[in-house]
């Protein structure tokens, strides 16, 4: 065991939680990691509040291309939302609240 890795009986109830799916964009992950919401370099604990099942390999990299991307600052109030409500996906969270804003934006209120 490193230093990094996420105590086992966390680690299980995350994946139990998330049914062992990317909770990013919903897909089953066979070999999962947990990313952290808050940065464990930020120091982010190791809690199930603070953890998610995400994919991290190629062809599946939910991990590094959002959670660590460009836009994992607008990703991690999604990433809370969706350790709260299993039945939704950070992407579709992101997409909802994009139709929403340009809805806003198509009102053209004076
Ligand atoms: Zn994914």
């Amino acid at each position: 065991m490193t230093l990094l890795a996420v105590p086992t009986g966390i680690r299980k109830a995350v994946l139990e939680r998330d049914n062992h799916c990317c909770r990013i964009c919903g897909r089953h992950v066979e070999t999962p990691a947990l990313h952290h919401i808050r940065f464990k370099s930020h120091g982010g604990p190791d809690t199930e509040e603070n953890l998610i099942t995400v994919g991290w390999t190629p062809g599946h990299d939910c991990h590094l291309a959002i959670a660590h991307g460009p836009r994992a600052r607008t990703f991690a109030p999604l990433l809370v939302a969706c350790t709260v409500d299993p039945s939704v996906t950070a992407l579709q969270l992101y997409r909802w609240q994009r139709e929403t804003e340009l809805a806003v934006d198509d009102l053209s209120l004076p």
